[in-house]
């Protein structure tokens, strides 16, 4: 089996009350960590590749190559797509020729109406090929006065009508915030999100920044209507501690522990207690 769109899998969840796991990769380990888990787990997976990671694995078309390798070698038979985290304009066209099976092309900095416009070329261009399509509104307000306890808000009027063009889900700001949340967060903002899902009728939402989130709140968006959550930063975070530690046990010096075999495994292993823990509190254990 090849990489697959997220459309089937995240309608699925969307219209059973749970939400599936992105996950972005940075190199073969994290690779197989994830699709490992997704494995064990049975639960539909998500694989995001940031443009910065894809140019770290020496271009979209090697991540392809490994993920499709992979998924044949660990004998995967979960669903996995490929999906291109925040797309630039030219990097979207670049993983859609490398062979993603689906791609977040991420227009959230251009005026709302060169964002549809632009979001609207993908829109034909995945559907034509069979991938699915992520795009982002715009936030309001907020971020630009320095409040960064705040997070984005998404407009639910733009929303509708980026939803309106067919995009697969849509990525919107809710009061989310990529990387670690800062201590005076005001926490998701349900009355927006609300907002949004009734103006965007029956199409799922994603939730970026699922790092740190508490629980409840992770789970109420998901009732809500939230059906994808991208969690990144806490993967890198449980990954370099748990190498940390063995370093700093000396590990590394006895014996062959400088193997990077050995030295990644505790990294490798946190990662997948991570995944674990997030597949179990998003739902979709057994939802292959
Ligand atoms: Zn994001």
């Amino acid at each position: 089996m090849k990489t697959v769109s997220l459309e089937a899998m995240c309608k699925k969840a969307f219209e059973n009350g749970y939400a599936v796991g992105q996950f972005n990769i940075n190199n073969l380990e994290w690779t197989k960590a994830v699709l490992q888990t997704a494995q064990e787990m049975n639960s539909p997976v998500i694989l995001g590749v940031s443009e910065g990671a894809g140019k770290y694995m020496t271009g979209f078309k090697t991540v392809a190559t490994m993920v499709d390798s992979m998924i044949e070698s660990l004998n995967i038979t979960v669903p996995v797509a490929l999906h291109l985290d925040h797309g630039t304009y030219e990097g979207t066209f670049k993983a859609i020729e490398a062979g993603f099976s689906s791609v977040m092309f991420d227009g959230s900095k251009y005026p709302i109406d060169e964002n549809i416009a632009k979001t609207q070329e993908f829109v034909a261009l995945t559907k034509k090929l069979g991938l699915s399509m992520e795009a982002e509104v715009g936030a309001i307000g907020g971020e630009e006065d320095g409040v960064l306890g705040m997070g984005e808000l998404a407009d639910p009027d733009e929303c509708q009508r980026i939803a309106g063009l067919g995009v697969t889900i849509l990525a919107a700001g809710i009061g989310n915030i990529h990387g670690v949340y800062p201590a005076n967060w005001q926490g998701l903002n349900f009355k927006v999100l609300a907002d949004i899902k009734k103006k965007v009728d029956n199409k799922p939402l994603v939730l970026h920044g699922g790092t740190g989130i508490p629980d409840e709140m992770v789970k109420k968006a998901i009732a809500l209507g939230v059906a994808k959550i991208n969690v990144n930063t806490e993967c890198q975070l449980v990954f370099a501690a748990a190498v940390r530690k063995y370093i700093e046990a000396g590990k590394d010096r006895e014996g062959k522990g400088y193997d990077p075999r050995k030295l990644l495994a505790p990294g490798v292993e946190a990662i997948k207690q991570t995944v674990r823990e997030k597949m179990i509190l998003f739902g979709s254990v057994d939802k292959a």
